[in-house]
């Protein structure tokens, strides 16, 4: 299953160009949208989520599992039929890709742009399109805990929001190394999340905390020597150049995600994602 870490503007890819929220009046423009030196909370995210559940059929929300801090997380599901039962979608033959945000909640543009995407997939007839072979879930709020605790210093070398949520969660674990010993209930309700779709794309937002990278949106792939031989090839011949080439077309061009720990001179690592992240 290859498998994206998108550390990322992702707001800019799917925002760039777009007629929704751009009004003062405009009842479906984001919390972001409104102020942009602002990231939606939970409350904020879920309660947009509900309102576009209660206004289109192709937008359904649900309770999937708590934190620990017993806040409920949300599974929102987008479909063109809204079919929202997992096994029926999959015998459909339809592609399951999973979003995951605010795993760390102080990297909030995932949370942000995600509730974008799902009013612009419902409001857009081309986008809509897309929807005949595509389902999508979204996780809106991972760490919803972490989210609870905001500062304005969390991520000091960030630029923006002006509030950043927490790194760790309710029990100061950070859930980005818990999905193999999942000590979390946060980790337990993805494990249960992501067997029940079985998603053939899963995206991972994040924030660089400032690294001065010339692209806006850095990308880690799954390393390829991990996946079998014909995951890598397709990952590494077809959907990486694909990304790359599409970001490029529309005016956000990406660059891989390096882990600098040394001068350039001394070389550059690979990153190896390890089995405790969501790889
Ligand atoms: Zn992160």
């Amino acid at each position: 299953m290859p498998t994206v870490n998108a550390f990322c503007l992702f707001l800019m890819f799917f925002y760039a160009g777009q007629g929704y929220g751009q009004s003062e009046e405009d009842p479906w423009k984001t919390p972001f949208e409104r102020d942009t030196s602002w990231s939606a909370t939970r409350e904020e995210a879920h309660g947009y989520y509900d309102r576009l559940a209660r206004t289109f059929p192709s937008v359904h929300t649900r309770i999937c599992g708590v934190s620990d801090g017993f806040l409920p997380l949300y599974e929102v599901v987008i479909t063109a039929d809204g079919e929202v039962d997992p096994d029926r979608i999959k015998a459909s033959g339809r592609t399951v890709v999973l979003i995951n945000n605010a795993i760390h909640p102080g990297e909030s543009e995932g949370v942000d742009a995600c509730l974008m995407l799902a009013r612009d997939l419902v409001f857009q007839p081309a986008l809509q399109k897309v929807l005949q072979d595509v389902v999508i879930v979204i996780l809106p709020y991972y760490n919803a805990d972490g989210g609870l605790a905001r500062s304005p210093t969390y991520r000091a070398n960030q630029d923006g929001p002006r509030l950043q949520g927490f790194r760790g969660n309710g029990c100061n674990l950070d859930l980005n190394r818990d999905f193999v010993k999942c000590d979390s209930r946060n980790a337990l309700t993805f494990s249960r999340l992501f067997q029940k779709w079985d998603p053939d794309l899963f995206v991972d937002t994040h924030t660089s905390n400032g690294a001065d990278y010339q692209a806006t949106i850095t990308v880690i792939a799954t390393q390829p020597d991990k996946l079998p031989s014909a995951l890598a090839e397709f990952q590494q011949t077809v959907l990486l150049p694909e990304l790359y080439r599409s970001m490029d077309d529309v005016g956000w061009p990406m660059t891989p995600y390096v882990h600098t720990d040394g001068p350039p001179e001394t070389g550059i690592h690979g990153f190896l994602d390890l089995p405790r992240y969501s790889t």
